[in-house]
């Protein structure tokens, strides 16, 4: 059984995630690090899959955001270092105090709960000091100003060396912009080494993400943290392939004549005589509302303009001189699969948003085969 009584699926790729992260690490100046970027479920893509693929290039650190996803990359058998891209409370803290997750700080009271946890001897892993640096000015601390420096000194005061690494994220990758916010970054981590007793050698100071590793700009950075460039977001020139298809099936044809409207408040009338297919995906699968006008499916390796609005479950493809077509054919939504290709740019154009997004969503809205 590959899909079995699934209407829409996801096949994922293992052996193109196994590829695109042999091709990153490949990207990997000397001496710098890697860290594979799970989150979101490993973008959609399943974490407890994708962990074997991982562990079997000797990977060593994982980046997540919440205890669930902890839990499962730990379920995995990960044994690597497991880091929390982003602030945490004190209660995910502690509920991920288990599973070993290196966490962020950038605040006095964050600083002083993990002081805590540590003298308790409840905290065994690394810590990192987030600095926004101009950055995204989401969780982490801004050192520009006299106030934000204050904290910054009090912060290393109560952690002192138990304090790994120091880490930011870059809010664009625009050349002048990226060069601008990496150079401010390494700026105030030298600032944070002048005024500590943190050792640069014994530092880990990281930022920059997949879109910093394919960079042709010289970015500085002990680890390169990449979620997009795995799951084959970026980067075709160089060997990286989407690891998802999105598939579903046609449940019906029928002939319409010229003067119907197709699909809600008869917002798309035909102009001839038309076949139409009923196809077995609709928003609850992610085939978003915004995509009624100008989307298409591929049926038997034809483009098929989809007609009307989205409904829930199901969207109508003109199909009208196509040869062959049955019910039971299998649609290609998205994906280089057995069926047909449709990329990236004409899913990013008609969903109106970008692959990280529609990948997510597609994960979790559809039953998921592996290959
Ligand atoms: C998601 C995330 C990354 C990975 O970004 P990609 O563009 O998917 O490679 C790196 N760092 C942080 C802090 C993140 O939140």
């Amino acid at each position: 059984m590959r899909e079995g009584s699934a209407t829409s699926w996801c096949t994922i790729h293992r052996d193109r995630i196994s590829r695109n992260l042999e091709l990153a690490r490949g990207l990997v100046p000397d001496g710098r690090k890697f860290c594979a970027v799970l989150k979101a479920d490993a973008y959609g893509h399943g974490i407890a899959q994708v962990v074997p693929l991982i562990r079997e290039q000797g990977v060593e650190t994982v980046g997540i955001t919440s205890n669930a996803e902890a839990r499962a990359v730990r379920g995995a058998g990960f044994d690597g270092a497991l880091i929390r891209l982003r602030a945490a409370t004190l209660q995910e803290v502690e509920g991920a105090l288990d599973d070993r997750v290196e966490e962020q700080v950038a605040s006095v009271a964050t600083a002083r709960q993990l002081r805590a946890l540590l003298d308790a001897g409840k905290f065994r892993t690394g810590m990192h000091l987030a600095l926004n640096a101009a950055g995204m000015s989401r969780d982490a601390l801004e050192i520009s100003t006299a106030a934000g420096q204050d904290t910054c000194r009090e912060i290393l005061a109560t952690l002192g060396s138990d304090i790994h690494g120091i880490c930011s994220h870059f809010p664009s990758n625009e050349p002048i912009q990226l060069r601008q916010s990496a150079d401010q970054f390494q700026q105030q981590a030298a600032w944070v080494f002048e005024n500590s007793d943190l050792e640069r050698s014994k530092t880990l100071v990281h930022a920059g993400s997949s879109l910093t590793l394919i960079s042709d700009l010289n970015i500085d950075t002990d680890m390169y943290r990449c979620g997009a460039i795995l799951y084959g977001i970026l980067k075709p020139d160089l060997g990286f392939r989407p690891a998802m298809d999105l598939e579903a099936r046609v449940v019906s044809l029928q002939d319409y004549p010229r003067g119907m409207t197709v699909g809600y408040d008869r917002a798309c009338p035909l102009e001839r005589d038309c076949r139409l297919a009923c196809i077995s995906i609709g928003y609850e699968n992610g085939f978003r509302r915004v995509a009624h006008e100008g989307s298409a499916v591929k049926i038997r390796n034809t483009l098929a303009p989809v007609l009307g609005k989205i409904s829930m479950n199901a969207i109508v493809a003109d199909v009208t001189g196509i040869e062959d077509v049955v019910v039971g054919d299998t649609v290609g939504v998205f994906g280089e699969g057995d069926v047909a290709s449709i990329l990236s740019e004409l899913a990013e154009t008609q969903f109106r948003t970008i692959m990280a997004d529609l990948y997510t969503d597609w994960g979790r809205r559809n039953h998921r085969v592996y290959r």
